[in-house]
């Protein structure tokens, strides 16, 4: 693609951002799947989705790779409301892997139901799955659970989970992707 097309196309993406607070308008509807397809090459030999290299995009590519929701929550540290999500009562058998990048995040053997009405883990899938940042967006400070691939915001992490850990992975369903054990098996 040409560099003006290219620049024009990433500048009308970014007046829509600033114009609505979000992504929507730009490519609507747009299923995190292809985000994740269009991630992957960054990561040569993790079919499976472990973590590997940084998955690093402009805003303006996130904007075109995720739906707007995703974009929302994961780009913007939005949080969806409680209850709402398709993972918060969800008991499936396999691995949760990052909507943006396909980075494994949790496994399913670590879901349990915290009653929040947000998908809630005691520990992530391994140590380097995720980061965390301290989040003095509200008053009390919490602690912000990132991607460690790609910079995602996830969620939040509390001390209030059961044992081994005591923590509880407080995530958005929007920035997990479910994999069966079938699914995961077969790739
Ligand atoms: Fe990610």
């Amino acid at each position: 693609m040409d560099n003006r097309v290219s620049g024009l196309l990433g500048g009308i993406c970014l007046l829509l951002v600033v114009l609505t607070v979000g992504c929507d308008g730009s490519r609507p509807g747009r299923p995190a799947a292809h985000a994740r397809e269009e991630a992957e090459p960054h990561a040569e030999g993790t079919k499976g989705g472990a973590m590997s290299e940084k998955v690093v995009k402009s805003d303006e590519e996130w904007c075109g790779l995720l739906t707007p929701e995703q974009y929302r929550i994961m780009r913007q540290k939005g949080t969806e409301s409680a209850f709402t999500g398709k993972y918060h009562n969800f008991k499936g058998h396999g691995v949760y892997r990052c909507a943006a990048c396909g980075n494994e995040l949790f496994s399913s053997q670590s879901k349990y139901d915290s009653g929040t009405g947000w998908p809630s883990f005691w520990k992530a899938i391994r140590g380097d799955a995720v980061s965390t940042a301290p989040d003095r967006s509200l008053s009390v400070t919490r602690t912000e659970v990132l991607c460690s691939r790609c910079e995602a915001h996830l969620g939040h992490v509390f001390e209030d989970g059961p044992q081994p850990t005591g923590l509880r992975y407080c995530i958005n369903s929007a920035a997990l992707d479910f994999a069966g054990e079938a699914e995961k098996g077969s790739q």
